[in-house]
């Protein structure tokens, strides 16, 4: 089987081509190649020898998965469906926003977490995404892009806090070899409090969002089933950590739903269990999915006023406009079997 370069960094390009007896350092043109100007064939890196791309040809290819469906939706917002050599897909979505474009990457073919108004999680868990496809999802979608894709969110397909190697190193070469700054990248999780706690360590820039729901324990436990194992004090304690050590303000994601996390009570018990942390919420309107168990959208209104509670206390909030819903790639909405909502 062919080599993939994609998902390796310009010192492990290095070392490779010294297995075919070509110097280490052309890796540096390869990787420039690969990472900067977004080319796929060899044939068009024209600065390096004829033999050398003749090698390359052979034995490796820069990327191995392909765009299988494009979609876009009225608010310029691009939904890709990416097929693995396996065959399973995995989705990714261009955010179109007027003064730059996100890519939000998916790091699992489907997820584990099973949270009951997520259409990825109710789809069940197939595997982890390799490193070369996590990228591959970015340099696809970039390709594709007039404009440069400057920021990165791991909000697609899956849970990035379980498949915490292959995202970190993923974040690594979107960092030191695509230029992306790590303020500009953010990671979503569930919770997964041992995973946190080593991001933690590594101290890096990037943004935390948390998908937080409830700070209530026995109602979390129900909307984030990981939180019996990951309970939701402790990861508040946690989260009041991260932001002194990294001096990273984290977000807590909030999904609302009618008559479930949208009452005075959950309010209260917000304003009770964060207090003290350096924190931000985005309140995120329920964005519908095809589900057996019955869950509404909290309606704009009450939205609005569970917003204005919060801010009356101080609290920093905001309410996540939704882009991609006409395609069914707004957040939550990402299936493994596509079409399925
Ligand atoms: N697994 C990670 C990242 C992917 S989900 C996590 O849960 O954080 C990204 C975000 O989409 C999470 O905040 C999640 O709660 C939210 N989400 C899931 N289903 C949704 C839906 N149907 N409507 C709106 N947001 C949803
Ligand atoms: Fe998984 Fe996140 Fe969806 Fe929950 S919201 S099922 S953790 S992808």
């Amino acid at each position: 089987m062919k080599e993939t370069l994609i998902g390796k960094d310009t010192k492990e390009i290095g070392t490779y081509l010294t297995e075919f007896n070509e110097p280490a350092y052309k890796a540096k043109q390869i990787s420039k190649w690969i990472y900067q100007k977004n080319v796929r064939n060899f044939e068009d890196m024209t600065d390096l020898s004829k033999d050398l791309r003749a090698k390359l040809l052979e034995n490796t290819q820069v990327g191995k998965n392909e765009v299988s469906l494009k979609t876009a939706s009225n608010d310029r917002t691009i939904k890709y469906l990416i097929k693995l050599e396996d065959n399973s897909t995995v989705e990714c979505v261009n955010i179109f926003q007027p003064d730059h474009q996100t890519a939000c990457l998916s790091t699992q073919v489907g997820c584990n977490v099973k949270c009951p108004f997520c259409a990825t999680g109710l789809s069940g868990f197939k595997r982890n995404l390799s490193v070369d496809e996590i990228l591959d999802q970015y340099m696809l979608m970039q390709k594709e892009s007039d404009d440069r894709i400057s920021q990165i969110v791991f909000m697609g397909m899956g849970e990035p806090m379980l498949n915490y190697d292959n995202t970190m190193r993923s974040i690594e070469i979107l960092n030191k070899e695509i230029g992306i700054g790590m303020r500009h990248i953010t990671i979503s999780t569930s919770g997964i409090i041992k995973n946190i706690r080593r991001l933690m360590e590594e101290k890096l820039q990037l943004n935390l969002a948390i998908s937080l729901h409830s700070a209530n324990s026995e109602l979390r436990n129900r909307l984030v089933t990981i939180n019996k194992q990951n309970p939701v004090y402790e990861l508040l304690r946690l989260a009041k950590e991260y932001a002194n050590v990294t001096k990273r303000r984290i977000t807590f994601e909030y999904v609302m739903l009618k008559g479930i996390n949208d009452r005075d009570q959950d309010i209260d018990e917000l304003l009770t269990k964060l207090n003290g942390i350096h924190c931000h919420i985005n309140l995120i309107p329920h964005n519908p999915i095809y589900s057996a168990e019955k869950l509404d959208a909290t309606p704009m209104s009450r939205i609005k006023e569970f917003q204005e509670e919060l801010a009356a206390k101080g609290f920093p909030v905001t309410v996540r406009m939704s882009r991609g819903s006409s395609t069914s790639s707004a957040c939550g909405q990402l299936s493994v079997i596509s079409g399925k909502n």
